[in-house]
């Protein structure tokens, strides 16, 4: 099992310090050997920590460069981060992220051998367009991905359950899971509203090979329970 925090942007660097020396403690303490990743904000990255694996929610397709406020590689490397998370909905429908330009990134990044965290998800209306042209949605947002990359870890997120609350049934997660399994053979995540009272049905589902995490990790027992789920 995978266990993911998007802390996006939230928590500053002090308060992150404090979030992954705690959760550490914790998955120590506990014997938890799942895969444990945490995002924070770009500032966070030297969050170093033994068992955690610190990731950057973002990264640019380039080493350095003039590309204003961007992240790259270099920088990445600086603090030891050789995992990524792209295509979050935040980044393709907030910041306009095309699918062309998060091909350029998962490219890069995958000639580096990073882990990838690859996002998918419909956003409302396409949802309530039917199950078919839901599935041909996410669809296209698996073009120009090599699904069959070593490091690669998709999470689906429905867009309408990001922050809401609302999540898909856990039969509709694993009707939508069974069919995005068959597109590619990389672990599997849900995420959208996932919290302490329903992390551990998410998790029981066949097809579901972890959980990311956004506001309800945000509290560091509350994502520690998660983990102790997992
Ligand atoms: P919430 O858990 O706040 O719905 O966010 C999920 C998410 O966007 C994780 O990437």
């Amino acid at each position: 099992m995978i266990i993911a925090a998007n802390l996006k942007t939230n928590l500053t660097r002090k308060q992150t310090l404090e979030y992954v020396n705690e959760l550490e403690d914790f998955l120590n303490k506990n014997n938890i050997s799942q895969e444990v990743l945490v995002f924070p904000a770009a500032s966070s990255l030297n969050a170093h920590s033994g068992k955690v694996i610190i990731g950057a929610q973002n990264a640019y397709a380039t080493a350095n460069g003039a590309y204003t406020g961007e992240i790259g590689q270099d920088h990445l490397d600086e603090f030891g981060i050789k995992t990524i998370l792209i295509g979050h909905s935040e980044r393709r429908h907030i910041l306009g992220e095309s699918q062309e330009e998060l091909v350029k990134k998962f490219n890069y990044y995958k000639e580096l051998g990073y882990k990838i965290i690859y996002c998918v998800g419909e956003p409302l209306d396409v949802r309530e367009a039917g199950y078919e042209p839901m599935i041909e949605y996410i669809s296209d947002q698996y073009e120009g991905i090599d699904t069959n990359y070593e490091n690669l870890i998709i999470a689906y997120e429905p867009v309408w359950a990001i922050g809401t609350g609302l999540t898909p049934t856990l039969e509709e997660i694993e009707a939508t899971h069974k069919d995005l399994k068959k597109k590619s053979p990389a672990p599997l995540l849900y995420g959208g509203s996932v919290k302490v009272t329903n992390a551990n049905d998410v998790l029981e589902l066949q097809s579901v090979d972890g959980i990311l995490v956004g506001s309800a990790a945000l509290y560091v027992e509350h994502f520690c329970t998660m983990c102790e789920y997992a």
